[in-house]
């Protein structure tokens, strides 16, 4: 996504640079963050894709789809790739990504069996969705965002689904113990079973060589014993690892990945970039896809020279689940509580209608945020954490916008023009505004200029509220 991105930036400021793109994955780049859609039946893969057939042709743009790179050679400044091509270079962006870690666990050591699969590209996607037809039940190991979202998918297409997580609460990146407590209901509600602190020690399988399968999964608890859980499909969601061993093997400094500094430049070669997920920058390593694309328009900025003084200074990490059923999203640093010196928490949590809402203060700006089952103040809120804005001083005006007697701002459509309206693209309700007065009057219209809505989606019911509001505007007015 970050490659992709990066190359339509850079063509859009400058036509005539030669560029070339290596793409393992034999498709067209596509929006990796709606694979949870595809997977839930909610999208068409062929939705999904983030360039036209004939874009690359018609950009002069030479794409090598389903060829990898094999090797960098930095002195030669050359790649290597699949196909037994050599391709010299001026400057190698790396956007290699993330691949998905698998435990090292008994069940595993050859491979995946059948019936067991991660899920980070569409391939993974349309093989769970195969064999979601004839499998009976299915157990997600892990249960973080795209667990959670996994799980949402399968039991959307009939299965019964167990998801086991070893940590103390479900997503415990983004949620306090609470709010996970929130979460495990609802899912359950939703009819998703979840087990927390679920040691998982190994796949048990029948058959051998490449016909092995997946039967079950073996639970190690606390009392020494085993416990196996029968299954058919095992989805394994356990975290997922920078994508690096080109840059390791062309001696690259890394870290937890490639190491950059703000010109998104390897700290050893500056003729090497690198951004997206198999990028360190300031001992940071962003798994969400707004970081990305803004590290792409950075550098494209600075490599077509339209933006010299570009830098990449760090973003802030909005998570939202897409799932079916499921209002969430968190930001920040969202652990605090009561106890906790130096800061203020605000928190409501009704846990029979599924809803949890916790705000963290620290010096009278939002640090941390979390709103389960009702997500209506996320815009206001994405706002006020991402500008590090001064509160209102009635705090239930965060978690319920216009009970402390502010004017009510969540409503996309009372939202200041400085609210950010999509997070993936960081498109405020000011610049939509601005869109549609100059001339794009569907959100469609709206979405193809800003991009607005083009990533995980979410706030494409806020972008349509805004332009059926201001179309409204100015039919009241004339
Ligand atoms: C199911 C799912 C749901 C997600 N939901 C969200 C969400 O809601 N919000 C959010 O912000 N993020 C979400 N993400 C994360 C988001 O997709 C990533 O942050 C984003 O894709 C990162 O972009 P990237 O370009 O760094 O990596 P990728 O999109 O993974 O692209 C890297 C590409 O490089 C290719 N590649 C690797 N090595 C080589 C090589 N040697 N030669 C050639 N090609 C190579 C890979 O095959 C891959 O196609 C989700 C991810 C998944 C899997």
């Amino acid at each position: 996504m970050a490659g992709a991105r990066f190359v339509s930036e850079l063509r859009s400021r400058d036509p005539g640079v030669p560029v070339t793109v290596f793409g393992a994955e034999t498709q067209r780049p596509y929006n990796r963050v709606l694979l949870s859609n595809v997977l839930a039946g909610m999208t068409r893969p062929d939705h999904i894709s983030l360039v036209d057939a004939a874009w690359y042709a018609s950009h002069g743009v030479d794409a090598r789809l389903g060829v990898e790179v094999v090797r960098v050679d930095r002195e030669a400044r050359a790649v290597h790739a699949s196909d037994g091509t050599v391709t010299r270079y001026g400057t190698l962006v790396l956007a290699t990504g993330s691949t998905a870690f698998v435990p090292p666990m008994p069940g595993l050591e050859d491979g995946l069996p059948g019936g067991a699969l991660v899920f980070r590209t569409l391939d993974d996607c349309r093989r769970i969705s195969e064999l979601a037809e004839s499998a009976k039940s299915a157990v997600v190991v892990g249960g973080g965002l795209l667990g959670i979202e996994a799980a949402r998918g399968l039991m959307g297409r009939g299965l019964e689904v167990t998801v086991l997580h070893l940590a103390g609460h479900l997503m415990e990146r983004q949620l306090d113990p609470a709010a996970g407590k929130v979460l495990a209901r609802t899912l359950a509600s939703l009819g998703i079973g979840t087990r927390v602190q679920a040691n998982v020690a190994g796949l048990r399988t029948t058959g051998t060589g490449d016909d092995r399968t997946v039967t079950g999964v073996e639970l190690a608890l606390p009392d020494g014993g085993r416990e196996i859980l029968d299954t058919d499909l095992v989805i394994l969601s356990c975290g997922v690892r920078p994508e690096v061993s080109l840059a390791r093997d062309a001696g690259l400094a890394i870290g937890r990945a490639v190491v950059v500094d703000d010109e998104l430049r390897s700290v050893t070669d500056p003729s090497v970039r690198a951004i997206g997920e198999c990028s360190e920058h300031r001992d940071e390593v962003y798994g969400l896809v707004a970081p990305a694309w803004e590290q792409a328009t950075v550098l494209a900025g600075l490599l077509a020279g339209t933006d010299p003084a570009a830098r990449f200074t760090g973003a802030r990490q909005i998570t939202r689940l897409k799932a079916a059923g499921i209002e969430l999203a968190s930001m920040g640093e969202t652990h605090f509580g009561d106890d906790d010196d130096g800061v203020e928490v605000v928190r409501f949590s009704d846990m029979a209608r599924g809803t949890y809402k916790k705000a963290v203060i620290r010096d009278g700006r939002l640090i941390g945020a979390i709103l389960l089952g009702e997500t209506s103040a996320a815009g206001t809120l994405t706002q006020l954490y991402d500008r590090a804005s001064p509160l209102p001083s009635e705090r239930l005006d965060l978690l319920f916008p216009g009970l402390g007697g502010a004017p009510e701002a969540a409503s996309p459509v009372r939202m200041p023009d400085a609210a950010t309206v999509c997070n993936c693209n960081n498109v405020s309700k000011g610049q939509i505004r601005a869109c549609w007065q100059d001339g794009a009057r569907t959100a469609d219209e709206v979405s193809r200029r800003t991009r607005a809505g083009t990533g995980c989606g979410s706030c494409r019911d806020a972008l349509e509220g805004i332009v059926s509001w201001l179309d409204e505007q100015e039919s009241v007015d004339a």
